[in-house]
């Protein structure tokens, strides 16, 4: 049996049994095969269903979960044989009716700044009339004036805030997701966001990843001094990243490296600082100016290189030439930014994916530049913006998305071993989960084997 799974022996299945039997799809998406990039970027696993003919029948695909893993995933008469081969106790897992609709591995948001203060809306009226983000950041609004709002928020308020956004992810299909500090700007308030994120981790049933951005933005404070930029670098590596690895929640440190926020020099001191302390990098890269932000990426093995909207040659070259290592960056793009910063140019997805770079999406959640906490959405701007195919973008939001999280290993594809996050849509196809842009699709949702929302 795979992944160290346990059979417990008993009667017919109840409300308490370990396991569940996922019947009546039309189509399950496995992603099943390891990190998508190049030609396979767009390969999903689809195993499909003729339901007039064969409803149900020993030829209908079915996923089997059991003590919160995948235990199987295939035709149902072969998961059976499967199953009863391995020992399990067929008549213990309860049947759950997907009624038609596709079945994916639970959606992975790796890239969200889930936890602020305040709104932002403001700023699209100063957007329509022609301000640019870097002009209303230099105006003190922007990132300061969340800044601002998330240093007077207390721990409590930033979780109810949290769960509301959380609630709706959840609600679009989303299991795991990454979560950013960097609107506090100090030490105390930047362990307030992780420990607010790691908390609410816990709490379920979305699994969440914390990140320390402490690098997002010079605050005010230092803004006033002639030597600013430098000496909150310097602020970030002495004062705050100690406090932040002894304080142990956050699992990477990301830096905004751009042009006019931190350099790729300083952005590079900080993460190296951070990987002595065991934190893992990822960049914000190249969202608004070729930065050296893919460069560095490739020169430090990040995790992820995130926006790119504006990468150099070099940068793509780079972020190529470590696709064809064994520890490849993932190019995170975030289609739901430039839409909504009405951007005329867009992340070139189609160049990472012809030079073998995997891609990701996530939504980049946060109240400046990107509102939404819908991961289908984003899917639906990249599909738009960034002419990826339906199928390019589901593995850019399941196992590509737990690769830039370093988590490929144990979630991301319905694999027997891996968790038991899965998703039942309302829609026959994975292809139509970008085509309904805000609708609301998502039948079930299964967290570790256990339903966390059902609504048929
Ligand atoms: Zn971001």
């Amino acid at each position: 049996m795979s992944g160290g799974l346990r059979v417990i022996e008993g009667g017919r299945g109840d409300e308490s049994s370990p396991g569940l039997l996922i019947v009546g799809a039309a189509e399950v998406a496995t992603m099943a095969g390891g990190v998508r990039a190049g030609l396979t970027q767009g390969h999903v696993g689809r195993l499909t269903a003729d339901l007039a003919a064969d409803g149900g029948g020993p030829d209908a695909p079915v996923v089997a979960c059991w003590e919160g893993r995948i235990a199987a995933v295939g035709p149902r008469s072969k998961v059976e044989a499967a199953l009863e081969a391995e020992g399990y106790p067929l008549g213990r897992f309860i049947r759950v009716d997907a009624d038609g609709g596709v079945v994916t591995p639970g959606l992975i948001d790796p890239h969200t700044h889930l936890l602020f203060g305040g709104s932002r809306e403001h700023e699209l009226i100063l957007r329509q009339q022609g301000a640019s983000y870097m002009e209303i950041l230099a105006a003190g609004g922007g990132i300061l004036s969340t800044v601002a709002a998330t240093r007077l928020a207390d721990a409590e308020t930033l979780a109810v805030h949290g769960r509301r956004w959380l609630d709706e992810m959840l609600g679009h299909g989303v299991t795991t997701i990454e979560a950013k500090s960097g609107y506090g700007l100090d030490l105390e308030t930047e362990i307030r966001l992780l420990e607010v994120a790691w908390q609410l981790g816990r709490e379920g049933p979305i699994e969440i990843v914390p990140t320390y951005l402490g690098a997002h933005a010079v605050p005010p404070e230092f803004r006033s001094r002639p030597d600013g930029v430098e000496a909150y670098v310097r602020s970030v590596i002495e004062d705050q990243l100690p406090g932040v690895a002894a304080h142990g929640r956050a699992r990477f440190c990301d830096v905004f490296c751009e042009t006019g926020v931190f350099s790729a020099d300083q952005s590079r001191r900080i993460l190296e600082a951070a990987s002595a302390y065991g934190m893992i990098p990822r960049l914000h890269a190249d969202e608004l100016h070729p930065s050296g932000g893919a460069e560095l990426a490739a020169e430090l093995g990040a995790a992820s290189a995130d926006h790119l909207a504006a990468p150099s040659d070099a940068g793509i070259d780079a972020l190529a030439v470590a696709a064809a290592t064994d520890q490849p960056v993932v190019a995170t793009l975030l289609p739901a930014t430039t839409w909504f910063l009405m951007k005329e140019h867009h992340a070139p997805a189609r160049r990472f994916i012809e030079r073998g770079v995997p891609v990701a999406i996530g939504t980049d959640f946060n109240p400046g530049t990107s509102p939404t906490a819908s991961l289908p959405l984003a899917m639906t701007a990249a599909c738009l913006n960034l002419r990826m195919t339906p199928d390019e973008t589901l593995a850019a939001v399941t196992i590509n998305a737990a690769r830039a999280l370093r988590l490929e290993d144990e979630i991301g594809s319905l694999e027997p071993g891996k968790a038991a996050d899965v998703v039942i849509w309302k829609v026959p196809t994975s292809t139509q989960i970008p085509y309904w842009p805000g609708a609301d699709i998502v039948r079930t949702v299964i967290k570790r084997g256990r339903i966390v929302l059902d609504r048929p």
